[in-house]
This record gives structure tokens, C-alpha cells and sequence, in this order.
């Protein structure tokens, strides 16, 4: 089956024509080391420092405040553990974070509480939001950093930035956020919001795979991340990716051009998406319906399994995502859908449809009669759907 509708631009995005168009002479004509003096090199220099203003400007940020990466893992990781052996040494060896990060950050923490840090893990409403309340209460005097994610991978919530940057500034603590679902769906100025670092990745907003960016506030010491050359202010070793870096800034700048407008249009589709799929008997939308990104839909379906759903919507040229357990590699469904309070027969039933703007109307009603079609075949195919038709289990979470 040929591919109809790509609907999981939250798991990754096609690199559009202007991004491909402003990296391609950087490949073969441009493609000079930025180290190097000869003309070439300078143009290269000259190329990466515009990249990184443009970057910096998109997000109220200064060009030295800028560091590129491989991607939104490499910046996670950076920021979350640079912090931590920098702070450890005036003894602050608590961080705080919440119970629904993306892995890059969870792990991340994980392996510091085995070298000896302690981790506050901040719990999630019913909705998938954090109560700032929860994180004043939880800093400590040896409180390094709070990492909150800016919006949700799996299901879209967006949470209160600015309200957790103030409070980590009135307790002296820094604070970084993981925005990579949210550059180029939210309006951001790292200055204004009192944000201290902030990862962000390429080929989630139409850039390639293998380049990201973390921001960090002048006066933020950094350890080295890599040794090596000077690059990257002597802080990532390594000849920059010319290419993938133009490509970024291009990305950044077509996505932060008029987000307003974007939330107004993608919103309208978006509803008509999760309202749609909502008529279907026992399905629950997962997540804040109004603080959530606007090209996010998540449910669940009572009585079907996601791998199922997934498969069945690929046979009708339909690509989305599902937070149930096979899909993930690992037995126990989603933690973000857990953490929501879900039990693993509903949170096994979740498909995430991320959508963008060009997706027409008429294929959101594909979409939906096609999930339609799909839950009714899965159902009479379901022992737990039997057992719940016949009031033999129920629950009550849907
Ligand atoms: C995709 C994603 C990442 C990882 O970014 P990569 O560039 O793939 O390393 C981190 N955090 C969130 C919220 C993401 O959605």
C-alpha cells in the first residue's frame, strides 16, 4: 500500500523543498571546513555564524548562546548532565524533572541517580499537565536544575513554562526545558519566558535527522561535551555539518514565520480530527484538549490493541503512532499514558495522529472513517471487548 497520509510528524518530518534547496550547495560547491583560512573556509565560518544568528533570533536568544548537536537527545543529554557535574561540585546533586519526559531526559536522569544524584520525579494531572505548586515544593537548598518538557511527544500538553522558570529563578535554581515538540507550534523567547536552556531538534520541525540545538543562557557554565577542536566555542568538538546546520536555521525560520496563524488553521483541522474519532463508543481523547499543540490528537480505543491499529491503518496508506506496549519494544505500554492514570488495557488502545498544516479536510475524514472501520473489525475480533460488551469488566476511566 502505497503511503496516503503521513500523519506522525511528531515522530519525525519530511526535510521540505527551501530546506533542501538552501543546504544543497553546501554539499558540493560551499563545502569548505569553517576552520580552514583560504576563502572557501571563511565562507563556511561565515555560512555557520549567519545559521546560528538566524537560530538565536527565532528564538529571542543571542548568537553565542547557541550550541549545535546531533539532535534533542545529544542536547537533553548535555544540558541535563553538564549541569550536574558543574553544580555537584558546590554540592547541589538534586534535580528535579517530571514522570512524563521523553527517554532522552528520563534516562538521562536515571543514569545520574546511579552516579549518586538524587532525582525528584514530579507527577502529571489525569490531563497531562504539572502543577508548578508540585515543582516549588519539591527545590531543595542542593536543588541543581528542574527539566520540564515544553509539550508532550505522545500526547501534545502543553505546560506552564513561564510559571516554572519564575519559580526556579525565586529558589536560585536553573531551569531547562525540552521544547522539541514545541519549536515552531508555540510562540518562544527564551528571555522574555526565563528560560536558562532549551533543547530543540532538526527533523522534528521539517529540518534533516542528526542536528538539534541547545540554548544556554550567557553565564551558564557548560562543561566540554566533546574534546577536541575549537568548535562550538570550544564546547563540541568536531568540523560542523555546514549542510544540516543551514538547513536548520532555514527550517527554524519557515516555522517560527507566523505560528498565530498556524495554531488557528492546524487547530481547526485537529478538532475536527479528535471529534471525529470520538464517536467511536468507548474511545477517550488523552491529554488536555485546549493546552495541548495543535496538530496533536491522542486516544484510546476500548478493547483494541495499538499494534493492531497501526497495522491496519498502514494497509489503508494511513502512518500514525501508538504508545501501546509492542510498538515500543518493551511489555509495559507507554509511561506518559500511564502516568495519566490510565490502566494498560486503555493505554494499549492509543493512536497518535500528528498532523500539520497542509493536510486537507477530506483526508481527515479518511483518517476517520478508516480508524472507524478498523475499531469495528478489531472489536469482534477482541476478547476484551466481548467481555466488556457482556459487562463482564469494565472501566471506568472511558
Ligand atoms: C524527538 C524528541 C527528542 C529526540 O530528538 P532527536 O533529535 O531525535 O534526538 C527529544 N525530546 C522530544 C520531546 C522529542 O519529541
Amino acid at each position: 500500500m502505497e503511503l496516503k497520509i503521513y500523519a506522525d510528524n511528531a515522530a519525525t518530518t519530511r526535510v521540505t523543498e527551501p530546506v533542501l534547496q538552501a543546504m544543497l550547495p553546501y554539499f558540493t560547491e560551499q563545502y569548505g571546513n569553517a576552520s580552514s583560512i583560504y576563502t572557501l573556509g571563511r565562507e563556511a565560518h561565515k555560512t555557520i555564524k549567519a545559521a546560528r544568528q538566524k537560530i538565536a533570533e527565532c528564538l529571542g536568544a543571542e548568537e553565542n548562546e547557541i550550541y549545535f548537536t546531533s539532535g534533542g537527545s545529544e542536547a537533553d543529554n548535555w544540558a541535563i548532565k553538564g549541569t550536574a557535574l558543574q553544580l555537584s561540585q558546590k554540592g547541589k546533586k538534586h534535580i528535579i524533572t517530571s514522570v512524563f519526559e521523553h527517554h532522552a531526559v528520563l534516562h538521562t536522569c536515571e543514569f545520574l541517580e546511579k552516579q549518586g544524584y538524587e532525582v525528584t520525579y514530579i507527577p502529571v494531572d489525569e490531563n497531562g499537565l504539572i502543577n508548578p505548586e508540585d515543582i516549588k515544593n519539591a527545590i531543595r537548598d542542593d536543588t541543581a536544575l528542574v527539566t520540564i518538557m515544553y509539550a508532550n511527544n505522545e500526547i501534545g500538553t502543553i505546560q506552564p513554562i513561564e510559571e516554572i522558570a519564575k519559580i526556579c529563578h525565586e529558589k536560585g535554581v536553573l531551569f531547562h526545558t525540552d521544547a522539541v515538540q514545541a519549536v515552531g507550534n508555540v510562540p518562544i523567547n527564551v528571555k522574555e519566558q526565563g528560560i536558562d536552556m532549551l533543547s530543540l531538534s532538526g527533523h522534528k520541525i521539517h529540518a534533516q535527522k542528526g542536528i538539534g540545538v541547545l540554548y544556554a543562557r550567557k553565564g551558564i557554565v557548560l562543561p566540554n561535551l566533546i574534546h577536541g577542536g575549537a568548535q562550538e566555542r570550544g564546547k563540541r568538538a568536531g568540523t560542523e555539518n555546514v549542510p544540516a546546520i543551514v538547513g536548520l536555521a532555514k527550517a527554524i525560520e519557515i516555522a517560527t514565520e507566523n505560528i498565530p496563524e498556524k495554531i488557528k488553521k492546524v487547530t481547526e483541522k485537529r478538532n475536527r480530527l479528535i471529534d471525529g474519532l470520538l464517536t467511536i463508543p468507548r474511545t477517550r481523547l488523552n491529554g488536555d484538549r485546549e493546552k495541548r499543540l495543535c496538530g496533536n490528537c491522542n486516544v484510546s480505543i476500548l478493547g483494541i490493541e495499538g499494534e493492531f491499529l497501526l497495522l491496519s491503518l498502514d494497509g489503508k496508506g494511513i502512518a500514525a503512532s501508538s504508545g501501546s506496549a509492542c510498538t515500543s519494544g518493551s511489555l509495559d505500554p507507554s509511561h506518559v499514558l500511564l502516568s495519566l492514570g490510565l490502566c494498560h488495557e486503555v493505554a494499549h488502545g492509543s493512536l497518535r495522529l500528528s498532523i500539520d498544516e497542509n493536510i486537507t479536510d477530506e483526508e481527515i475524514d479518511y483518517i476517520i472513517t478508516s480508524v472507524k472501520e478498523v475499531a469495528e473489525r478489531g472489536r469482534m475480533m477482541s476478547p476484551l471487548w466481548d467481555s466488556i460488551q457482556s459487562g463482564k469488566v469494565d472501566f471506568d476511566k472511558i
